[in-house]
């Protein structure tokens, strides 16, 4: 493959990984570790169970998750750069519609709907983002990593993207960790680096958010039902985004387990397998990821040009 090649691949890789992710996690959103232990490891797409958030939705649908990462990807293409104003009216036109559908208004989070609310009323996208540190920001922070080459520019505009609808430190430092590791694994960093440089920039806004990115990666060869616990997978973003950089870091060669490792962590299991995804896709590419899952999943053409267009317009 070409360098250019090899380049597009890892931003396709990247959107579409974020979504096989999501499209997979989704079965187990809300389910507890215990549960899933159960009933056993899921490995392929299929219905989420009644009294998911996602019930109605098809095998291989992905989520709000992929919904607003999809968005984020299009203001920075249409804007050539993040651009706050752009970004919030998209995300409250979205909220609107998608809260006023029946099969989807479950998925949205407690920060976006608040948020959504609030830009609908006409309050600036200053003034909106909600003070809860969920991860809504962090789950669909990675086309920031993808646009922007320069790790600084990376985490600034990773920060800002979070303000709309997250503005309290922990879910900007989930925001900037996820968009930082996305571009490091693109630079081809080792892992030890890619860590490093992710924690550092998340620790300028929430330093305990920073220190346990270190930890997830400290303890990654420990089993996966005490580092669950330990890291917490919750929506809050200083569990879902640590439980998901100790899937990246456990399975780190391989991402088809690490993506399950992450569908079956118990919580929220969709946004941790997006954001792992999202990160495994960013390093390995689109090829990486077994072919049942790129198939099933649902708009992949649609996804995999949105990434295209990112990577012509990466700056
Ligand atoms: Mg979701």
């Amino acid at each position: 493959m070409t360098h250019a090649g090899k380049l597009r691949s890892v931003y396709t890789g990247c959107m579409v990984g974020a979504a096989i992710g999501d499209a997979l996690g989704k079965q187990n959103e809300g389910v507890s570790r215990k549960d899933i232990l159960n009933k056993g490891y899921i490995n392929d797409y299929g219905k989420a169970p009644e009294g998911c958030p996602g019930e109605k939705l098809s095998a291989g649908q992905y989520t709000d998750d992929t919904e607003q990462m999809i968005l984020l990807a299009q203001s920075l293409i249409e804007c050539s750069g993040f651009d706050a104003f752009d970004f919030a009216t998209k995300i409250a036109h979205w909220g609107a519609v998608a809260m006023a559908d029946p099969s989807r208004k479950e998925l949205v989070g407690p920060s976006s709907s608040s948020a959504i609310a609030k830009l609908n009323s006409g309050i600036s996208w200053k003034e909106s983002g909600s003070s809860l540190p969920s991860c809504g920001s962090a789950m669909r922070a990675a086309p920031i990593g993808l646009f922007y080459r320069n790790l600084e520019e990376v985490e600034i505009n990773a920060a800002l993207s979070s303000v709309p609808t997250h503005n309290s430190n922990g879910a900007i430092a989930g925001a900037v960790a996820v968009a930082v590791g996305v571009r490091c694994a693109i630079d081809g960093m080792a892992l030890p680096e890619i860590i490093k440089e992710s924690s550092a920039r998340a620790s300028k806004y929430d330093e305990g958010f920073g220190d346990k990115i270190v930890l997830s990666f400290k303890i990654r060869d420990e089993e996966p039902d005490e580092v669950f616990a330990r890291l917490g997978t919750s929506y809050l973003a200083d569990e879902t985004v640590p439980s998901a950089f100790y899937c990246f870091s456990r399975y780190f060669d391989e991402p088809e387990k690490a993506i399950i490792e992450a569908v079956n962590a118990g919580g929220d299991t969709d946004s941790i397998a997006c954001i792992t995804g999202a990160l495994c896709g960013a390093r390995h590419g689109i090829g990486a990821f077994p072919e049942r899952w790129r198939e099933g999943l649902e708009n992949r053409e649609f996804i995999e040009h949105i990434a295209g267009m990112l990577y012509e317009k990466s700056m």
